[in-house]
């Protein structure tokens, strides 16, 4: 069904060298010391990464959208916690100031963020406003050619490392989601600081911050859309988010299935390796099996969103169901490695930690039957 172009191949083999070669080398480290590798992310912009999918003419580089998944993919089979930087920056970031933005906000903003030059965040949860995103209590008051912008969100990617952040906030409280407006807030305006940096059960690599606004004067410019239409405007960045999260998820699971393989075949008990029991090749055979339903299912939702069809359901259904595989393929690798897969020494207690979050983040998968199940009975 899914025939990679000759161009996608070349990308999809260019990050895979990449991501053995450069990636690697150091993620047991930054792993184990929750280091968040600049160096390495602005690579990703050098290569041409962060900006794949968006045209020349924004400094991108005019590919299309299933060759940024398959870079999200390669990338999170070495280290997901930079396969995340890139699709935070890419999905939740560039993309809605891609879609939304005025030609003005896509020259300034887009153009850094498609060529790497700035990194991206998304801003939208805050303590009370997680699932309900409707729930915000972050304001903006229009005075003048400026909003001042006040309040804080919690859990944001790339957060304090982001000079570019899509941000949500209330401009009129009386119209509820339709009083939601996005902004693009830059980093080292007055009054925008961040606040506590998040020590994770996984994704180590990737950095999560508290974003805090004091007073911070956006100019009217820099409003993305039209007021209150911001709700609309996390809703849809959030579809195409979850895509990149299935990517993820899918990196992830590949992994963890391709350690377990090799392991089993080397691993020797009884004086055989252990694969050669039916009882773990039929759980590699299983791994497998679930692992390709869900690359299905994200490359179907990438290419509905690559040819402009409507792909909230499936972009639902790639991210639930690639991120629980994620979950049941890493539980079953630890299994195959036995005690090993419980120490750290090995690569597979990491994918576990790590494939958690992806059952969580731009949508609990409870968040996603809902969408699923919304569709459906329309
Ligand atoms: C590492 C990390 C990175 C993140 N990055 C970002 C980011 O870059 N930008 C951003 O804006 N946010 C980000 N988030 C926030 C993330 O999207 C939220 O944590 C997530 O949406 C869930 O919100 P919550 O944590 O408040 O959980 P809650 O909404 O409190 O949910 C708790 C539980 O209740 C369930 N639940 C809630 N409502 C319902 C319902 N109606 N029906 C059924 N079940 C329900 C949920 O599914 C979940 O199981 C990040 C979070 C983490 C942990």
């Amino acid at each position: 069904m899914f025939n990679l172009t000759e161009d996608q191949e070349m990308i999809q083999k260019m990050v895979r060298e990449f991501a053995e070669e450069r990636i690697a080398p150091t993620v047991l480290e930054r792993d184990d010391k929750h280091i968040f590798d600049r160096e390495i992310v602005d690579e990703l912009g050098q290569m041409g990464l962060t900006g794949l999918y968006f045209p020349e003419e924004y400094c991108g580089a005019g590919a299309d959208y299933l060759s940024y998944i398959l870079a999200v993919e390669e990338l999170s089979k070495v280290d997901d916690g930079i396969g995340i930087t890139l699709s935070a920056s890419v999905s939740l970031c560039a993309n809605p100031i891609f879609e939304f933005g005025s030609e003005e906000q896509k020259e300034k903003y887009l153009t850094k963020l498609a060529s790497g030059e700035s990194l991206g965040a998304f801003g939208l949860t805050e303590p009370g406003a997680g699932t309900d995103a409707a729930g915000q209590q972050t304001v903006a008051v229009l005075e003048n050619d400026h909003y001042v912008i006040n309040g804080s969100k919690i859990f944001i990617t790339n957060g304090s490392e982001a000079e570019i952040n899509v941000v949500f906030a209330i401009t009129d409280k009386a119209k509820g989601t339709k009083g939601i407006t996005a902004f693009i807030v830059e980093k080292g305006m007055e009054g925008f600081s961040f606040g506590k940096k998040e020590h994770k059960l996984g994704i180590h690599t990737s950095i999560t911050t508290e974003l805090i606004f004091q007073d911070v004067k956006v100019p009217v410019e820099n409003r993305l859309g039209a007021e209150g239409e911001g709700f609309k405007i996390a809703l849809k960045t959030l579809d195409g988010g979850r895509i990149g999260v299935a990517a993820q998820a899918l990196g992830i699971a590949q992994a963890a299935l391709d350690h377990a393989i090799k392991y089993s075949k080397e691993r020797v008990q009884f004086g055989k390796p252990i694969c050669k029991n039916q009882a773990i090749g039929f759980k590699l055979a299983d791994m497998a099996t679930k692992i390709e339903a869900a690359r299905m299912l994200v490359y179907k939702a990438a290419v509905y969103k690559q040819e402009g069809k409507p792909y909230s359901k499936e972009a639902a259904m790639a991210k639930m169901f690639a991120s629980d595989v994620a979950m049941e393929v890493t539980t079953e690798a630890i299994q195959i490695y036995g005690g090993y897969g419980y120490s750290e020494e090995y690569p597979v207690a990491r994918l576990f930690r790590n494939a958690k979050i992806t059952q969580i983040y731009e949508g609990t998968n409870e968040a996603q039957r809902i969408v699923i199940s919304g569709a459906l009975l329309r």
